[in-house]
């Protein structure tokens, strides 16, 4: 019968959340009841099928994706025959799944390691519905997701938080447990979602595990399965639709389209193994069939909007990328830099992009993106007097593509442009300008840079560094080297960041502050501290 033991649920996201799928497990209509189910689930699975929880994400006016992967031995993922398994899954407009307005079957096929995505369409914009999928006897948790406003609203206020890095070895996911108890809605993550390295590393791995450099497809899933057991990331996911993008280490270390940071690898062997990580990329997180992968190839680019609040073009820097100029990733400026030919988007994202943000009736334009875009000199950097350091793997080394859409923000006067990015394991606020080396420059954005979740371990505040950083960067606004994540609030008149901060990751339960907050004002690009 239905399972009031939570024991039975180890990897449930919270408390509440448990209680809350128990309920509604007792209240699933027995219609749907079948004799020999209790014998099909002894068959079919080991164990409690949903440890990896469930996730939504993309919301639009009238739906969203959702996502789960029956999975009853994390990370591994043996415990489910391999069959294709059909799954029910329902969309209420109440947390106790009473009122149901949307349900159907999905399939958990075999070749896409048992994860179902299933599109929901025809709900109400803007509004909160929560859903649970059932397979035999085992119901999942229940989650909680909002569809997007209608095309033409204008909300009063849209809040959401984005996020990057998560290396788990590193430290625990407690900015997650501070997010899903945030009011937003919606959670943007900017790349490195796992990390492909083997398990241990660093000086003193905080969650070590046992785990290979990661090349099979076998390997890239155990990954995800491994970072999903986290509960924190579970209730994260649990609470609000989620809009991903991927940076480097969903695949591996600094590569750029077919080409390994490691050169003796051929490009087409690289392919092979992006291949088995982009499909263990679509197989674990909520995303729409656009972005099925075939073969090595994946279109994760794509717009999310809000209403006439907020536009997110989600950008891939990675798959389309020429390779990163010169050697080293941290280095003094090199003629390749200034290579005409240089593409960091690629032609067709690039002119997507542009055809975009030019067609964009939306209050705020929001390009969610992975690498550095501003041009600080790197001055905390190792270096020898007088010298420049750039980073070769971010926007640094791709001077000539990076001014060329600096200048089209400027040009075409798009409104209120801000740039979201992560993999640099640090806050940063930038103003974006044309030309970086003259400070009178008009600024022609704003750059929000969010910290890793846990990549690096334990951080400072960093005043001193930020201090040296600026005094060579005048369009540097704030650095700080904590961890956490960053809360947005957008009204028609105003953006506000609010740089939420944990002061450790090497224990559980670290409280979070707003270490900093920062103002966009409508119209006049460029941020400032309150
Ligand atoms: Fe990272
Ligand atoms: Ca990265």
């Amino acid at each position: 019968m239905v399972r009031h033991d939570s024991s039975m649920v180890p990897f449930g996201p919270t408390r509440r959340q448990f209680l809350s799928s128990a309920t509604a497990a007792s209240l699933w209509p027995f219609l749907d009841f079948r004799i020999g189910e209790a014998a099909d689930r002894r068959e079919r699975f080991s164990g409690y099928p949903f440890k990896l929880g469930v996730s939504s994400g993309d919301p639009a006016p009238d739906g969203f994706v959702l996502w789960t992967r029956l999975c009853p031995e994390p990370p591994g993922g043996g415990g489910v025959q391999p069959v294709d398994i059909q799954v029910q899954w329902r969309v209420a407009t109440d947390e106790g799944m009473k009122r149901i307005v949307r349900k159907g079957n999905a399939t958990a096929a075999v070749d896409w390691a048992h994860s179902v995505h299933v599109e929901v369409e025809g709900l109400e914009p803007d509004r909160s519905y929560w859903y649970q999928f059932k397979v035999g006897m085992d119901v999942s948790p229940v989650g909680r997701t909002r569809t997007a406003p209608a095309k033409d609203a204008m909300l009063d206020s849209f809040r959401f938080a984005f996020v990057s890095c998560q290396k788990y070895q590193d430290g625990y996911f407690t900015a997650y447990e501070h997010i899903a108890q945030d009011d937003l809605r919606a959670v943007v993550h900017l790349g490195d979602y796992i990390y492909e390295g083997h398990g241990g590393g660093g000086d003193s791995p905080v969650r070590n595990f046992d785990g290979p450099k990661l090349m099979s497809l076998e390997e890239y899933r155990s990954r995800y399965a491994l970072y999903l057991t986290d509960p924190h990331l579970q209730a994260a996911h649990a609470a609000f639709p989620w809009i991903v993008t991927w940076d480097d280490h969903e695949v591996a270390n600094d590569y750029a389209a077919a080409i390994s940071e490691d050169v003796t690898v051929k490009p087409e062997e690289f392919l092979l193994r992006r291949a088995n990580a982009y499909k263990a990329y679509y197989e674990h997180l909520p995303l729409r069939r656009g972005a099925l992968p075939v073969g090595p190839d994946m279109l994760l680019y794509r717009r999310v909007s809000f209403g006439r609040i907020a536009d997110f073009s989600v950008l891939d820097t990675r798959q389309y990328r020429s390779d990163q100029p010169c050697e080293s990733k941290y280095r003094t400026p090199c003629e390749g830099i200034y290579d005409p030919q240089a593409t960091m988007l690629g032609d067709t994202q690039e002119k997507w992009l542009c055809d975009g943000l030019s067609a964009s009736h939306s209050r705020w334009n929001i390009l969610a993106q992975q690498v550095m875009m501003a041009r600080p000199d790197f001055v905390y950097k190792p270096h020898k007097a007088g010298e420049i350091i750039f980073c070769m793997d971010k926007w640094d080394g791709y001077h000539v593509p990076r001014t060329r859409l600096l200048q089209f923000l400027s040009d075409h006067q798009i409104t209120n442009p801000v740039v979201l990015t992560g993999d640099v394991h640090t806050n940063w606020v930038s103003d974006l300008k044309v030309d970086f080396d003259r400070p009178e420059s008009p600024t022609v954005g704003t750059e929000f840079v969010g910290t890793s979740i846990t990549t690096k371990g334990d951080g400072k505040q960093a005043v001193e560094i930020e201090k040296v950083v600026q005094a060579a960067n005048p369009f540097v606004r704030f650095f700080n080297d904590e961890r956490g994540y960053v809360r947005c609030e957008l009204t028609a008149d105003e953006w506000r960041s609010d740089y939420r901060t944990v002061p450790y990751v090497s224990r559980p339960g670290a409280p979070c502050v707003t270490r900093a907050a920062f103002v966009v004002e409508n119209g006049r690009p460029g941020a400032v501290r309150t």
